[in-house]
Parts: structure tokens; sequence; C-alpha cells
């Protein structure tokens, strides 16, 4: 038998992950939360561990739980005591990308011949994942419209629906789905709720606290927030599934499978997560002034934005987040070919998938993110532009944007 020869305090251990968080606010809570400075020196910034193992004093015994860094590294540790901390979470998992996340939570809780409900407006590598990866593994996935609960709990009626995948706001057309009314119906059928996050981020949703069962993260997008990292987390409460931890057997399937967020990329994430409490707001007051401004425009025939009074489940946005976030979509009254033009003209927006970034960037969803979708019923509108509104001067992207829409005159 393997013993642990406590470390602690002296480094976060890997069962620091899994202790539930008495949770300060926020911004204190996403600066020092699993981040305590390095007992050996007093540096401020606890060390990256940049090693692949860990060397023991005898061969049954482990220091602080660490033999090899797939299994658990603590700079991992720490980004993972971050992540629990600020979803309000007992148990964090750090991925090598947001795509690894999803799936190691869906081998985790799957097998052949079991089915899952999800949204029809997700992320585009989430529909690809379980239309064209795992329906080769049988397990198969109905698509249903954010606002059609007949269609899901339909779904939700075969006894073989284990799993509910849900996001919201959802991409790019930002509906937002109400968590609690999902979470009731997929508990009544003994269902797991999955709430990807990505879009809201931490800092205004926080989808365990609404019924959510696992939280899903691309922390390429805000957590990491300066483009420069990508990765996946996966947050969880003491949920149970068929009788086992759910933590364990996500733990083993991140062990196993080994999707593993490395060391620099988990320092870089924890460094972006730090600051998102601040940057998200920025996010949003820009968001909100685009959106805005968008709405005045002839050559914009709609505007999709929940911070809009006119948005559809703008009152739900009121409720369930407590800000709009920073994506805006927007319609072209010329059509595709005017949305691809737009797309092209800007400056400062940056055409590039992603999001979530200090940078804005602009995209168009149908033949970027969302190709894969392409023929099928989730597939976005053509004639619709994504934007992803950054931390610049609001005044300076509108402005880049009427450029951009004078170039249709
Ligand atoms: C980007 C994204 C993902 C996938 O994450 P990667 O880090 O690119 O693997 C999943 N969900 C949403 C909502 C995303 O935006």
């Amino acid at each position: 038998m393997t013993v642990t020869e406590d470390l602690s305090p002296l480094i976060p251990t890997p069962r620091d992950a899994d202790r539930p968080t008495v949770r300060p606010g926020f911004r204190t809570a996403a600066v020092h939360a699993g981040q305590a400075p390095d007992p050996l020196t007093g540096a401020v910034i606890p060390p990256i561990y940049q090693t692949s193992t860990f060397t023991q004093p005898t061969v049954e015994t482990l220091r602080g739980g660490y033999e090899y860094s797939r299994g658990g590294n603590p700079t991992r540790t720490g980004l993972e005591v971050q992540l629990a901390a600020l979803e309000g979470g007992a148990h964090g998992f750090a991925f090598a990308s947001g795509i690894a996340a999803e799936d190691a939570l869906l081998r985790a809780t799957l097998r052949p011949g079991d089915r899952v409900v999800s949204v029809g407006e997700t992320y585009g590598g989430t529909h690809r994942l379980l239309s064209q990866l795992y329906s080769r593994w049988d397990v198969r996935t109905t698509f249903v419209a954010p606002d059609d609960a007949a269609a899901r709990d339909e779904a939700l009626a075969d006894p073989a629906t284990k799993l509910v995948w849900l996001e919201s706001p959802t991409n790019p057309l930002l509906t937002v789905v109400d968590i609690d009314e999902w979470s009731r119906a997929a508990h009544a059928h003994g269902a797991l709720l999955v709430v990807d996050n990505t879009f809201a981020s931490p800092a205004l949703q926080t989808p365990l606290a609404l019924g959510a069962d696992a939280v899903v993260h691309s922390t390429t997008k805000y957590i990491g927030g300066h483009s420069d990292v990508l990765g996946g987390a996966l947050v969880i409460d003491d949920a149970v599934w068929e009788d086992q931890p759910l933590a364990e057997l996500i733990r083993f399937q991140q062990f196993a499978g080994g999707a593993v967020a490395g060391p620099q990329d988990a320092f870089l994430t924890t460094r972006g997560l730090k600051t998102l409490g601040v940057r998200i707001r920025q996010h949003c007051e820009n968001a909100q002034a685009i959106a805005e401004w968008l709405t005045g425009q002839d050559d914009v025939a709609r505007v999709f934005y929940p911070g809009l009074p006119e948005h559809p489940t703008h009152e739900l946005a009121r409720r369930q987040m407590s800000g709009f976030g920073g994506i805006v979509t927007f319609q072209l009254a010329g059509g595709e070919q005017a949305a691809r033009t737009v797309a092209e003209s800007t400056e400062v927006f940056g055409l590039s998938v992603s999001l979530g970034g200090v940078e804005s960037l602009i995209s168009h969803p149908a033949t970027m993110t969302h190709g894969s979708t392409q023929g099928t019923p989730q597939a976005p509108p053509r004639d619709v532009v994504r934007l992803s509104a950054g931390i610049e001067d609001a005044e300076d992207l509108i402005e880049d944007l009427d450029r951009a829409l004078r170039r249709l005159r």
C-alpha cells in the first residue's frame, strides 16, 4: 500500500482540489484560492512545477501525494482548487482543452447504448464530438431547441437517456436557457445535467448553485482570457453517479485517459483567472454599448444580446446571470454576403474563431466555428456575424464596426 507523506501546507496536494471551499468574494477567491505563497522562499507566486515525475522517499511513500504529473502536479492542483472555488463546487479538474474536459466527462459517465439530450445550439466542436465521435460508440444524441421542453421531455422519457447537455447563453444566438428548470427535468428522469459555462464564465453564472451536476469550461476563453493558452475544466459538487462518487469516476478518467493540463498551461490559466472579475465588467460594458449601437443601424436586421430589453430571454438573463456577457451576434439585412464582408472588413476586431480574450474578435459562425453543423438543423443562420467584445475602448470598437458596415454601401 502506498502511503502519503503530508507536505501540506507546503504545497497544494491533490486532496486540496477535493476540499469544499469556503467561498469568499469572487475576486478574492480568484486571486487567493489554491495560490498560497511558496513556503520555502515566500515567493508571492507559487512556482511552476515543470516536472514529469516526483522522487519518493521509499517505494511505498509519496511526497504530498505526488507520483507522476499525469496523476497530479502542484501547479495543476492550484488551478483546480481555484476553479472549484469560483464555481462553488467541491472538486475541480483541469484538462488540456475544453473538448478534452467534455470527452472525459462523457466517458466517465456513459457507456454504449446510452442516450444524450442536448440543447441544439451548442459550440460546434461539442456538436461534432457528440454527433460524429460518440455516435460511433453507440452513444446517440437528440438535439432539441432551447425552448422546446416537449421534445426534451420526450427524449428524457427514454430510460436510456442518461445525460442532458446544456449551454447557456447558447452559441451563437445567445438564448439564455433556464438551468433550474432543465435540472429539474433531468433529475426527474435520473439523468445528469451538464452545463457548459464557457460563455457566461463563473463571474456571471454558477450553474451548480442552479441545480447542475457538472460544469464544463473551455478555459481557453474567458478564464484564460488572453488568447495565449488552450485548456478545459470540469467542476462538480459531491454528486454520485451509478453508486459511485462522480469525482472518483472523473479522476480515474483524467488519469487513465491522460488529457491533462500541463504545468505551463495551468500556470497561464491561473494567471488569467485571477483577473476575470475585473475583465468581465469591461467585456459586458463594451458588449452592451456595441449591441445598443448596432440596434440603430440600417444594415443590421437584428441584434442578439441578452442585455437588450427586446431580447427574448432578457428577463431570464436578469434572474440567472449577474451580467449579460461579452458576446454579441447580429444579423445583416444584406444576407450572407454582407455578413462575410463585414467579418472581413474590421481592423480592430480580428477575424478569428475563439472568444473571451482581451482583444476583440469577429467571426462568421456558419463557415467558421459551426462549419461541422452545416446541413444539419443545428446550423446557425448564414447571415449572422458573432463578436467577442474585448476590453479595448468601446468607442474604438464601434468606430471599427461603423467603418465595416459602410463597406456595404
Ligand atoms: C471553445 C469552446 C469549447 C471547446 O473548448 P476548446 O478549449 O477549444 O477545446 C467548448 N464549449 C464552448 C462554449 C466553447 O466556446
